[in-house]
């Protein structure tokens, strides 16, 4: 294994625990590959840390605080131990078989994304490196209980110059999956392979629960609804009109689709540009949930994403009727809660209408932050009363 060193003043940089070390810091001798794995040494060539090098800003992603003598059983342990914790929060259930097995730095493998939807295991790798182990990991995932299926969606997540010769396919695949998918009870059709993201957005697990506790005799407009997560939650809570729109074809067929394998009635799914839809209409509703894409993939889009979800919001929020409930989100991880906070009261003053803020949101319990990497708690959101 290649080793690098770091420059003589950025030495204890590793003691804050961050699991990047940028392009600045190292001092590289020779040419390394990118997605190749190397030995951080101290200045007496003792090993501080291993991780996966990618010739980019983030220059190596840690993976441990020390040596890693056996890739696999490296592997096997940090994916064991993220199934473990999983199976503490209760959940992997057979009523809710859908969670987040790996999230990245927050689950100490940097660059790894794995989902579950039932019996199917889905990875997708964010850096080379991790992008390279990817055989050993799904050997390690299939290894698990439940799984018997482990697709690569890393096509996308990968930088452009490595998307031309890699494609997504079954790493480990079986002819008898269990394709029922379900969340609290209800069921999902999830189609990873032609879904976005990994198929599901099941960071929002929780905040679903949270709309369905309140929604019993409501008119609910889930808004960004992708396959309608939030409006079978409404629907199940005693929603008595819900109205799923998102500009995606596919996701409004499968909102639909959901609807019916929940068997619910009062479900509607219009295929519009959200930001058209709420200029247009005239109706308001007891409740609103937004929750946009990423508005904001990098610092450079700050300030434009920042008057996106300003103008978003105040649409949503002139939707709502007196006394009814906003849902409002954001997932762009450069727009950390303070901002977001920010943003949404500046729209409240636009509407002049008195608010209060119930609760504030954030990701499921297997989307955990590492405490040295806060970037890793992307997911804010406000439950807001509007009068
Ligand atoms: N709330 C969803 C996840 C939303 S992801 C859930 O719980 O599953 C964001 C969604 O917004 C995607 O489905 C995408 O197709 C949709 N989208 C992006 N821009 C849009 C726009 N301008 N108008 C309507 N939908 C949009």
């Amino acid at each position: 294994m290649k080793r690098v060193s770091l420059k003589r003043n950025k030495e204890n940089i590793l003691a804050m625990q961050h699991p990047w070390i940028f392009s600045g810091a190292l001092l590289t001798e020779g040419e390394l590959e990118d997605g190749a794995w190397v030995e951080i040494v101290d200045r007496n060539q003792r090993v501080v840390a291993t991780g996966h090098y990618q010739n980019h800003s983030i220059a190596v992603r840690i993976l441990a605080f020390g040596t890693i003598p056996d890739k696999e059983a490296f592997y096997r342990l940090r994916v064991q131990e993220a199934f473990q914790l999983r199976r503490r929060l209760g959940l992997i259930r057979p009523d809710s078989n859908i969670f987040r097995l790996i999230h990245g730095e927050g689950d100490l493998l940097p660059g790894l994304i794995i989902d579950v939807y039932g019996s199917t295991a889905v990875i997708q790798c964010h850096s080379i490196g991790m992008h390279l182990d990817v055989p050993v990991i799904a050997s390690v995932v299939s290894e698990l209980d439940g799984i018997d299926q482990v697709y690569d969606k890393s096509q996308d997540a990968l930088p452009a110059q490595y998307r031309a010769t890699m494609q997504n396919g079954y790493l480990v695949s079986s002819p008898e999956t269990d394709a029922e998918c379900r969340e609290n009870g209800l069921s999902f059709h999830v189609d990873w392979e032609q879904g976005q993201k990994t198929g599901f957005f099941i960071d929002q697990r929780d905040n679903r629960d949270l709309v369905g506790k309140w929604t019993s005799g409501l008119q609910v407009l889930n808004a960004f609804s992708y396959s309608g997560g939030f409006s079978m939650y409404a629907l199940a809570g005693g929603a008595t009109q819900v109205v799923s729109v998102d500009q995606s074809r596919l996701a409004i067929q499968w909102a639909n689709e959901n609807a019916r394998l929940n068997a619910f009635t009062g479900h509607e799914g219009i295929c519009a540009n959200v930001f058209e839809y709420l200029q247009q209409t005239e109706k308001t509703w007891d409740m609103v949930i937004i929750d946009p894409p990423a508005f904001a993939k990098s610092l450079q889009k700050k300030h434009n994403a920042v008057q996106a979800y300003k103008r978003l919001n105040i649409l949503a929020m002139q939707r709502v009727k007196p006394g009814g409930l906003l849902f409002t989100f954001s997932c762009s991880q450069v727009i950390d809660r303070e901002l977001f906070q920010h943003t949404v009261v500046s729209a409240g003053m636009e509407t002049g209408r008195p608010m209060q803020i119930l609760h504030a949101l954030s990701q499921g319990a297997d989307h955990p932050t590492n405490l040295y990497h806060p970037e890793g708690h992307y997911l804010k959101g406000l439950a807001i009363r509007i009068h």
